[in-house]
């Protein structure tokens, strides 16, 4: 292990800060998103530019240390111990392109959808962006993305024409589905197992209709919005995206009047078409007659927060799966597991439905090219202590219980534990990971949350000369 003083040298090599855990802003910087995360790594380097991303792996490299990647540190929890490591924070990578006219955008790492969003929406445009505004697109396209128009136009990570980054032989490159072509294609669901990401250009998408918005059901009619919501779902165009959920809301001032200290069902959706074809689409549960109905034709902007993600940093439990279907016996399982009398304290129970571009592979597809299954399920406690920290995971528990029989995979961004990455891919594609990582990082520098190791020397070819 260095000594903290030892980054005095990669300081001065850097315009940007290295935090050590010496400093007074040490604890302050190491936080991330979700507060049950105690990340200690050995610095952590806040570049400004390529130059001090290059210092910081060339460092790590002479040192011994370990780079793990970080945009945001929303998703930090599945990277375990990190001692020995550095942590490359790209947090003030934040310059912004858009090309309204050509449909693309570039940005710097650290970008949040936040920034991004509302601009895209004056143009008519919409990124694939998910539920919360606060999540960064390097993390979230470099694993997947499955947003709000994801039933229409695929994962995020398939839109992403371009990455710029800093391999573990300190280049910065720039690889596109012609310049490292097998690189492009690890990196797109490989997340930050192949280099410090500096860069990410993709394209966002003309919207000339959408209808969306939530309505809420009282929490004791969940078994009857989910009943409706599921046997709906399946039946809608790839149009229309739709989520559904269990939520209860804290009674903190942070929380809106209307919802604060409630409890509900929900449903979502967001639809690319006029609002009387939209109605129409969604007369069976708005017929079940909703407490509130925000939906309204909108401009894309709208859909930045319409999921009510919580905003501020905040300890998390939480648990995932991709179901190949939820049948009336399930919903029955899960409404009784955490709906009105279970006592569930988890704040949040979602389904989303998959299909449409989730499930059909596009040409030059990434590693990560869809999600399996018919729907995603996402809980999620928000214990304040160990006692309910055991409970909320009791419910979780419940939660995979009434649903494991269903399970047709996983899906990584939604996984925040540490987990074997192999679970997440087919055979195949995992090889071929391995492989790429082999070619660009065989001494494993960099560690993804989700780790993909290097093959080892002799293991299969496949993916070397792939294109
Ligand atoms: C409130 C909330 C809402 C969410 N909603 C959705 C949703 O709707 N849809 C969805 O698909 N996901 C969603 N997610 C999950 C989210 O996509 C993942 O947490 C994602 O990993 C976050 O990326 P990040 O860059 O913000 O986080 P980080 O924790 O910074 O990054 C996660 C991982 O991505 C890699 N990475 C990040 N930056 C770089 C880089 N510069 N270079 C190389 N690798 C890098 C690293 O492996 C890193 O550990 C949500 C998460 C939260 C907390």
């Amino acid at each position: 292990m260095l000594t903290t003083t030892a980054f005095t040298d990669l300081s001065a090599e850097m315009t940007g800060r290295v935090v050590t855990p010496s400093d007074p802003e040490w604890d302050a910087t190491r936080q991330v998103f979700n507060l049950a995360t105690d990340l200690r790594p050995a610095a952590i380097a806040l570049p400004r530019d390529v130059s001090d991303v290059v210092a910081g792996v060339g460092y790590a490299r002479a040192h011994g240390l370990r780079v793990a990647p970080q945009a945001t540190g929303h998703n930090a929890a599945p990277l375990g111990a990190l001692e020995d490591t550095l942590l490359i924070d790209v947090r003030e990578l934040q310059e912004i392109s858009i090309d309204p006219g050509a449909q693309r955008v570039r940005v710097g790492a650290g970008v949040k959808w936040e920034r991004v969003a509302p601009q895209l929406s004056e143009f008519g445009l919409a990124g694939l962006h998910g539920s919360s505004p606060d999540v960064g697109i390097a993390g979230y396209s470099l694993g997947g993305g499955m947003g709000w128009l994801a039933r229409k136009h695929g994962l995020q990570t398939n839109s992403v024409t371009a990455i710029e980054l800093v391999t573990a032989d300190g280049r910065a490159a720039r690889v596109d589905a012609t310049h490292e072509p097998d690189l492009f294609w690890a990196l797109r669901g490989g997340n930050g197992n192949f280099g410090v990401v500096t860069a990410i250009e993709f394209a966002v998408y003309a919207v000339e209709d959408l209808y969306a918005g939530v309505m809420f059901f009282p929490f004791e009619r969940a078994g009857e919005v989910l009943h409706a919501w599921t046997e709906l779902a399946p039946t809608l165009p790839d149009e229309l995206m739709t989520w559904a959920s269990l939520l209860q809301f804290p009674d903190t001032p942070d929380v809106p009047e209307p919802v604060r200290g409630g409890s509900f069902a929900v449903v979502y959706g967001a639809f690319l078409g006029t609002e009387r074809e939209g109605r129409d689409l969604l007369r069976p549960v708005r017929d079940l007659g909703p407490a509130m109905d925000t939906f309204a034709v909108v401009a894309p902007a709208a859909l930045g927060d319409m999921a009510m993600d919580p905003p501020d940093p905040l300890p998390i439990v939480s648990a995932n799966a991709l179901l190949r279907d939820l049948p009336s016996a399930a919903v029955d399982d899960l409404v009784a597991a955490v709906g009105p009398d279970s006592g569930s304290p988890l704040a949040m129970v979602q389904l989303r439905l998959l299909g449409g571009a989730l499930g059909r592979p596009s040409p030059g597809a990434g590693a990560r090219a869809t999600l399996p299954g018919t729907f995603s399920l996402f809980a999620l406690g928000v214990p304040e202590d160990e006692a309910s920290a055991a409970t909320a995971r009791a419910y979780l528990d419940d939660v995979e219980r009434a649903v494991l029989r269903f399970r047709a995979g996983h899906y990584p961004n939604f996984v925040e534990e540490p987990a074997d990455a192999s679970a997440f891919f087919d055979a195949d594609t995992w090889a071929r990971l391995r492989n790429v990582k082999a070619l660009y990082d065989p001494s494993d520098l960099f560690k993804g949350n989700h780790h993909i190791p290097p093959a080892e020397p002799g293991a299969s070819a496949q993916g070397r000369s792939a294109s």
